[in-house]
């Protein structure tokens, strides 16, 4: 299987998880090497199978690929599937982050909730087969950034259930459990028999 990810904790914790499930894992390098794929789906997970197909047909191997985002209601669902290119292809996540503190300055606490989202596919080039696996980690974006694990949006995500602790502010391990990331991987591995 080709995991289409050059992030290597990303790989690591997909290994983990599907690792009893007999594929030999490979990712992104030398001999399967990246290339652009426009990600231009209205979901993430016709954005995941947009990316996973793409790699399988061109090298002939069962692949995998994500796609994740932040949604927020007060902002009608944004950033969503634009989560990445939000304030502009060059930006960094502190810029990211600055944009969307600026667009909620004047929304109350109560009013921030918001959700990361996740949808992995694996695409199965042989049988043209698709299976995917959605998760969703709930909570409200912050008033200013705080906590300095993780990356993106994390500093600003307070965790729904965690005492208002950000998502930059759990433990690798904690993450783990309850990240939308690690639930859609679990969705994922239940339906890979
Ligand atoms: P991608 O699915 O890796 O392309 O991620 C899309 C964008 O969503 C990233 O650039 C981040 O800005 C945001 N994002 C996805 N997952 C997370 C997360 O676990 N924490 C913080 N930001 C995230």
């Amino acid at each position: 299987m080709l995991i289409v990810s050059s992030n290597k904790g990303k790989i690591k914790e997909i290994e983990a998880v599907l690792k009893d499930k007999g594929f030999d894992f490979i990712s992104l390098g030398a001999k399967y090497t990246q290339f652009h794929v426009e990600e231009d789906g209205p979901d993430f997970c016709s954005n995941a199978l947009i990316k996973a197909k793409a790699y399988a047909e061109r090298y002939d191997v069962v692949a995998l690929a994500d796609d994740s985002g932040l949604e927020v209601d007060a902002l009608s669902g944004r950033p969503g599937v634009e989560s990445a290119r939000y304030a502009g292809l060059d930006a960094t996540d502190e810029d990211r982050v600055k944009k969307l503190l600026l667009e909620l300055k004047d929304i109350p606490i109560e009013k921030r909730s918001a959700r990361f989202k996740c949808c992995i596919c694996v695409y199965d080039p042989f049988k043209k087969d698709a299976i995917f696996g959605q998760g969703v980690c709930e909570g409200k974006i912050g008033l200013s950034p705080k906590g300095s694990n993780g990356f993106g949006y994390d500093p600003v995500f307070i965790v729904e259930g965690f005492a208002g602790k950000s998502m930059a502010e759990l433990s690798m391990q904690e993450k783990n459990t309850v990240s939308h990331r690690a639930r859609a991987l679990f969705e994922l591995s239940k339906k890979i028999s």
